[in-house]
């Protein structure tokens, strides 16, 4: 049996858990404490693994209110319609999804956003995480979310005047959102690496630790819409710097930059489609974000878009 993550916290239940199944074996996951736990000596014949992916990430609306000098995010005007995401949210549960990443453009814009995370929460038995610069949160947003979300990404890329460049909003008043954040739910930090965040890493990660952060999320950063992509100087320094890291708090790290990072990945098998895919503002089904192909899914239902996507992969 191969734990995934560390399971001290743990008093829940069997019941407590959502099971998966595929060709690594059978994957239980509780989604209110982060546990995952993989059996790996069953063999689950091909017939009866899930069909939907492990995770799926949405872009809620293009929408955003900051202007960061490295964004991905298209500018086309998009928005899901919200009985489409319920139906989709639904299917992939029944399906085997584990949890669905809210994000945007800025996704606590998006008109129904509370209603939306409580369907998710209440009606499925999805994870439900949330990325998310952070500006908007205050006490009367935070009182509607509690409960109704799992785990919060919050973006920052780099610390103090970096980050202020890069965001154009005050550090300090991130620092203060995220002090009311972490009363209400498990956060972790976003930080998208480039040759103007590297050198604040260090601090970085100081301050999410003592703001009592789960994750730091390492994101260097691709040459998708205003992003230059990471340069190779700077890739080095950041493999040395998560080689060298003693941290408390938990490192992870985007797919696409695992080559000379030692990172721990349990489910061997089921990768590509099997593991994670991406809707856009648009209602595009892709295999990642930065990904330009895809599969329109409002005309379809989503199992069937997602065969549609693996059929042309
Ligand atoms: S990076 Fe995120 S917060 Fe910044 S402009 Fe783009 S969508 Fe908005």
């Amino acid at each position: 049996m191969t734990e995934v993550h560390s399971i001290s916290k743990n008093t829940s239940r069997v019941s407590d858990y959502k099971s998966r199944f595929g060709p690594d074996g059978l994957h239980l996951f509780n989604r209110e404490t982060g546990t995952n736990i993989l059996i790996d000596e069953v063999m689950i014949p091909t017939d009866r693994w899930s069909k939907a992916p492990r995770q799926v990430s949405i872009a809620l609306t293009n929408a955003c209110d900051l202007s960061c000098t490295h964004c991905y995010a298209s500018k086309q005007k998009a928005i899901l319609d919200f009985d489409l995401l319920t139906t989709w949210l639904r299917t992939l549960d029944l399906n085997g999804c584990m949890g669905v990443g809210f994000g945007g453009g800025e996704p606590t814009l998006y008109p129904k956003f509370i209603e939306l995370c409580e369907y998710a929460t209440n009606e499925t038995g999805l994870a439900v995480t949330l990325t998310t610069h952070g500006h908007r949160l205050d006490e009367a947003f935070l009182n509607k979310l509690s409960g109704n979300v799992h785990f919060v990404r919050v973006s920052m890329d780099g610390v103090g005047s970096t980050y202020e460049d890069i965001r154009g909003r005050s550090f300090d008043e991130l620092v203060k959102k995220i002090k009311l954040l972490k009363e209400t739910v498990p956060f972790g930090v976003n930080y998208v690496v480039n040759a103007a965040t590297i050198g604040d890493l260090d601090e970085a990660a100081q301050i999410a630790d003592n703001l009592g952060a789960s994750e730091l999320l390492l994101l260097p950063e691709v040459p998708v819409g205003r992003g230059k992509g990471i340069d190779d100087n700077t890739n080095r320094v950041m493999q040395e710097w998560v080689r060298n890291y003693l941290g408390d708090v938990r490192l992870a790290i985007s797919e696409t930059h695992t080559d000379g990072i030692p990172v721990c990945e349990p489910f061997e098998m089921e990768t590509g489609i099997s593991s994670y895919v991406h809707i856009d503002a648009m209602g595009i089904l892709k295999t990642n974000s930065f990904s330009q192909d895809g599969v329109l899914v409002n005309h379809l239902k989503i199992m069937d878009a997602l065969k549609t996507l693996r059929d042309r992969s």
